[in-house]
């Protein structure tokens, strides 16, 4: 008996992604049964865990595994599991709907893949677990009973907008997957989905590692011995049940019994992932704490690393054993794009979240891990910087985190760093070669921090540095605005920013024949200089004369420990409140308005379009850097009542 049968449409992205598959020319259209098997461990993961957690939970735990059906005649392929199933909702939620963090990110990449190479390469990126069947399947049937419940679902889809949704009274524990394969892939040996050689080829080539029995009943065909036949007789066919995997971690053998190809398809299996791995990182420690770790660094970063239930990478095993996914007391935060599994020996198989917080062993296998990853960074810098070159675009920022919140590590991290700078347009540069550059008797590392590449270089901060040949790192990262903040400096070299406190970029020589010139011109404008700090005194604390302007006539300036209008605003974003931090206006004393405003206060020190001038001029010095004056109507006004006398 069924009740309550419907038929639903899928979500608009869903359906899109689907009417993708069904059409797919994805050149690896094998890859869906990788998608079922792996979703199957991860069922019988999750019941194995559950019937732990919960002993009232009637369920046989004794023999959990995977079972492959194929059907010639019917062609159908059934991959089936006794693991955790799913209820109505569950099914709705998970399977009719692309209940994926990327879900926005990925519409908008399928609205703009109109050829089919953009979309294979997309279906590469994404993964899609889960609708891979429609790849070879023009219907989907679906059945499954949730562990503990009665009542159980089914599901069935051509994949094609709609699905039906219905329960059913009877069906075993677990969940089984029936595809309906494509006519058109019949004659075809190569993608003959029936046929056990294929299974077998895929199984072996895909899911040989997966830790739960892949079975599959197999035909055994002996030869009739019967006595006096010449020519061998009949072949007699048996059918026996067959385990296709070797179930053996990977992780457990030795890097050379393993090939790249082996490595990949894990990676694919533990990330959801579609695409090959950057890096692959076995590791293998002995005596008192051991375990052996398998970890990788993908090509690409997923969409959601910057969102806040952005997920750990790494899978804690205990003794072969899933105990649990996303441990964040195996990795740092900043290292959150590692993905892979760690395998502990000695510890106990009831291990829960709180008690690994406090585990020594766990601290210290995370200690050991943050530094072999680290260490591989650092090699791939100098032996792949190709590779190198597409982990930093791709996790950078993410790594600079650490150089904030891993102070162990962080000469390590600013060694592994690379920045944009002044140096070359295409090339970014580590901070070893910024020193090696280092002009003779250049004693700091110079850098801006802003929005973008184009704006930095146009700042009137960067003047001097420029006309004098000075390197400047150009950071324009959220992050970098913090960890500026905390790291003061590189092998003995204090890092300065060019739009924070004093810089004298002259050399002694150069003081020397200045320093007359300088106080002259300081007595010279110390009345000017006066005047504006009061008048501009809600904007600004104080006023000084530059020596880091070349061309522009103003520039505003961080004090030494205060906090950047950018960090300011960050703070203010996540909601902390921090203390309006007036800058110092910086006057180039050689630009014509300034000397101009210099003689005018000179002779008409009363003449209020002076103050309107100071602030003209200091909004300028705003808008130069990027940014916005306070009240940009009343400067708008300003500066067109000005121009109105001019034209
Ligand atoms: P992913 O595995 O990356 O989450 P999938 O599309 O492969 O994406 O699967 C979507 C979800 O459907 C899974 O996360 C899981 O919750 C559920 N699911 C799929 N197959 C099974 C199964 N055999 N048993 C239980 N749940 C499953
Ligand atoms: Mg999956």
């Amino acid at each position: 008996m069924t009740v309550h049968a419907e038929q639903r449409e899928f979500q608009a992205e869903a359906r899109q992604l689907l009417g993708l598959l069904v059409h797919s020319v994805y050149a690896n259209k094998d890859a869906f049964l990788r998608e079922l098997i792996s979703n199957a461990s991860d069922a019988l993961d999750k019941l194995r865990l559950e019937a732990l957690r919960d002993k009232d939970l009637d369920v046989d735990t004794s023999d959990l595994h995977i079972e492959i059906e194929a059907d010639k005649k019917a062609r159908t392929l059934t991959v089936r599991d006794n693991g955790i199933g799913m209820t109505r909702e569950e099914v709705v939620d998970l399977i009719g709907t692309l209940a994926k963090s990327g879900t926005a990110e990925l519409r908008q990449k399928l609205r703009e893949a109109k050829q089919a190479a953009a979309s294979e390469e997309l279906i590469g990126q994404f993964g899609i677990g889960f609708y891979s069947t429609f790849m070879v399947a023009d219907k989907v049937e679906l059945l499954t009973r949730k562990a503990g419940e009665s009542v159980a679902t089914r599901w069935v889809s051509s994949g094609e907008g709609t699905y039906t949704i219905e329960s059913v009274d009877d069906a075993p524990q677990g969940t089984s997957v029936t595809l309906h394969l494509k006519p058109e892939d019949a004659e075809d040996e190569l993608h003959d989905y029936t046929a056990e050689w294929k299974i077998r080829q895929l199984v072996k080539k895909y899911s040989d590692f997966i830790a739960w029995p892949i079975r599959m009943q197999v035909e055994r065909r002996t030869p009739a011995a019967k006595e006096g036949d010449e020519d061998g007789g009949d072949e007699q066919v048996t059918l026996e049940t067959e385990t296709l995997n070797s179930m053996k971690a990977l992780w457990a053998k030795s890097k050379d019994e393993v090939s790249d190809e082996e490595y990949n398809e894990f990676y694919k299996h533990i990330a959801h992932a579609w695409d090959d791995p950057l890096v692959v990182i076995p590791m293998k420690a002995e005596g008192t704490f051991e375990y052996q770790a398998l970890l990788f660094i993908p090509s690409h970063a997923p969409f959601d690393l910057f969102t806040r239930d952005a997920k750990i990478g790494v899978q804690l095993y205990v003794k072969r054993v899933f105990i649990m996914g996303d441990c964040d007391q195996l990795m740092p935060r900043y290292l959150r794009f590692v993905k892979g599994v760690v395998d502990a020996q000695d510890m106990s198989l009831n291990v829960s979240r709180e008690m690994l917080q406090q585990d020594r062993q766990v601290t210290a296998i995370r200690r050991r891990l943050t530094k072999k990853v680290l260490s591989t960074i650092k090699e791939l810098q100098s032996e792949r910087p190709e590779d190198y070159r597409t982990l930093w675009t791709q996790f950078g920022p993410v790594l600079k985190e650490g150089l904030i919140s891993d102070l162990d590590n962080q000469d390590t991290l600013l060694r592994i760093c690379s920045f944009a700078s002044t140096h070359s347009d295409e090339q970014p540069t580590t901070l070893t070669e910024y020193v090696e550059r280092m002009k003779d008797g250049q004693q700091q590392i110079f850098y801006a921090t802003g929005q973008s590449r184009e704006q930095l270089l146009n700042s009137p901060h960067l003047e001097a540095f420029r006309a004098k040949g000075y390197e400047v790192l150009l950071l324009t990262d959220p992050v970098d605005e913090i960890w500026t903040g905390s790291v003061s400096e590189f092998d003995g070299k204090p890092l300065q920013s060019v739009a924070k406190g004093e810089v004298d970029l002259d050399s002694e020589e150069e003081k020397k024949a200045h320093e007359a010139e300088r106080q002259q011109q300081q007595q010279e404008f110390a009345d000017l200089l006066s005047w504006l700090k009061q008048t501009l005194s809600d904007h600004i604390t104080d006023v000084r004369l530059s020596s880091r302007l070349t061309e522009s006539p103003a520039c505003l300036i961080t004090p030494t420990f205060g906090f950047t209008p950018a960090l300011a605003r960050m703070y203010r974003a996540s909601g902390q409140p921090v203390p309006v931090s007036k800058r110092i206006l910086e006057l180039n004393p050689k630009h014509p308005l300034v000397t101009a405003l210099h003689q005018a206060h000179k002779t008409r020190p009363d003449d209020t379009g002076l103050v309107e001038t100071a602030e003209l001029l200091y909004g300028t010095a705003l808008l130069a850097e990027g940014d916005v004056p306070e009240d940009p109507a009343k400067f708008a006004g300003l500066l067109a009542d000005r121009l109105a006398r001019t034209v």
